[in-house]
C-alpha cells in the first residue's frame, strides 16, 4: 500500500490497518474470530493507523448489545432518528435567556430513546460522527436563524463538538458554508468543545482556535474541572466562554471546599476575560450561592431542561411577551 495510487491524473496515497485474530481456544468459530480481528482492528485505528495489532483477551470485548446499537446508528441519520433539543441558558441577574445549547436526541425504532452518552461514543470510533455532526450543526443554525426571522430576542447557538470533529482538517470550511447556507451570522454560533479536547494536543487546539475566533464564531470552554488542567495553561487559547462542570456544582452546597474552588475559578476566569457558566444548576441554593460570586449564566433544570423546538420556541415568545 506504500507506493502512490494513480487515479483520473491525481497521486493517491492510502493507509491500511490491519486487525488480526488467530484460530484458537479464545476464538474458536468463525463468528468469533470474525469479532476479534474487528476488534484488534479498532485497536490499531486507535493506535494511529496504518499498523496492524494482534487480537488479545484484554482488548475490551464491546457488550453485545453495543455492538447492536453501533449496526443502527449506521442508518440513524437516513432514517431520520435524531432530533435536536434545546437547552436555555440564563444570566444569573436578569434571567434573561442567553443562548441554548443544542442537544442530540436519538429515537431508536426498538430501544427508545438512546442518551448521547451513550452513542456519541460509539459515532466517533466509527467515524459516524462526522456526518452526524454536520447535521446538527446545520440544523441549529437554520433553527436560530428561523427564531431570529421570527421576530425573537436574538440568542447565540452552542453546538458540541467531539475530538473527532474538532481535528477534522475540513472543520472552518464546513462551518463557512454552513453559516452561508443558512444565513446565520457567526456571532451567534458558539462552539463547544470539551477540556480533555482542548489539552489533548494544545499546539493543535492553538491554532484551530485561533482560526475559528477569526471567522467571528463564540468558543467554549465544556465540562471544565473534568480534564485536570489548569487555567494558566489553558489561558492562551482564545475561549470566550467557560462552562464549569455539573459534577462540582452538585457538591458547592455540601462541601465548602469546593464552593472556594468555584470561586477561585470564577474570579480567575473572569480576570482572564472569560464569562463563566455553570453547567447542571438543580436547586435554589446553588443559585444563590453563584449568585453572590458573580457567576455570569446559569445553564441547568432549576431553570430550563432540554426542551422539543416547539416547546423551546414558546419559551422564547414568553421571553419576549
Ligand atoms: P454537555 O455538552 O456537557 O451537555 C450538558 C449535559 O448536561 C446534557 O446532557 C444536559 O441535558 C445535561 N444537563 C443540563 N442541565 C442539567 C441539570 O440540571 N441536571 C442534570 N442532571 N443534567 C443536566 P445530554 O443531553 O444527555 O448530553 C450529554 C453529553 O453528550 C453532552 O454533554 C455532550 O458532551 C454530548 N452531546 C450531546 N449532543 C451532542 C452533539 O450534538 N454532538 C456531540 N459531539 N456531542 C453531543
Ligand atoms: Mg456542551
Ligand atoms: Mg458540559
Amino acid at each position: 500500500m506504500e507506493s502512490a495510487f494513480h487515479l483520473y491524473g491525481h497521486e493517491l496515497y492510502i493507509s491500511s490497518s490491519i486487525g488480526i485474530a488467530l484460530l484458537d481456544e479464545h476464538s474458536p468459530d468463525v463468528e468469533t474470530l470474525i469479532q476479534h480481528a474487528d476488534a484488534a482492528l479498532y485497536y490499531a485505528k486507535n493506535e494511529g493507523r496504518n499498523n496492524y495489532q494482534f487480537y488479545n483477551q484484554s482488548l475490551s470485548q464491546k457488550k453485545p448489545e453495543l455492538l447492536k446499537l453501533e449496526k443502527s446508528l449506521r442508518h440513524a441519520l437516513e432514517y431520520e432518528e435524531f432530533v435536536l433539543h434545546y437547552q436555555p441558558r440564563v444570566n444569573t441577574v436578569t434571567g434573561k435567556i442567553t443562548g441554548m445549547e443544542a442537544l442530540l436526541r436519538w429515537y431508536h425504532p426498538e430501544m427508545g430513546i438512546v442518551s448521547p452518552n451513550v452513542f456519541i461514543p460509539l459515532a466517533e470510533e466509527s467515524g459516524l460522527i462526522i456526518s452526524i455532526g454536520e447535521w446538527v450543526l446545520r440544523q441549529a443554525c437554520k433553527q436560530n436563524k428561523a427564531w431570529q426571522d421570527a421576530g425573537y430576542p436574538p440568542i447565540v447557538i452552542a453546538v458540541n463538538l467531539s475530538p473527532k470533529q474538532f481535528s477534522q482538517p475540513n472543520l472552518v470550511e464546513i462551518l463557512t458554508d454552513t453559516l452561508a447556507e443558512t444565513q446565520l451570522q457567526p456571532e451567534f454560533l458558539e462552539l463547544e468543545i470539551t477540556e480533555s479536547t482542548a489539552i489533548a494536543d494544545l499546539d493543535f487546539t492553538t491554532t484551530a482556535l485561533q482560526c475559528l475566533a477569526q471567522m467571528g464564531l463564540l468558543l467554549s470552554l465544556d465540562d471544565f474541572g473534568t480534564g485536570y488542567s489548569s487555567l494558566s495553561r489553558l489561558q492562551v487559547l482564545p475561549f470566550h466562554n467557560l462552562k464549569i462542570d455539573r459534577s462540582f456544582i452538585k457538591e458547592i452546597t455540601i462541601d465548602p471546599k469546593v464552593a472556594h474552588i468555584i470561586q477561585a475559578i470564577i474570579t480567575l476566569g473572569q480576570s482572564l476575560g472569560l464569562k463563566v457558566i455553570a453547567e447542571g444548576v438543580e436547586k435554589t441554593a446553588e443559585l444563590e450561592f453563584l449568585r453572590s460570586i458573580d457567576c455570569d449564566e446559569i445553564q441547568g433544570y432549576l431553570f430550563y431542561r432540554p426542551l422539543s423546538i416547539d416547546q423551546a420556541t414558546e419559551v422564547l415568545k414568553n421571553e419576549k411577551a
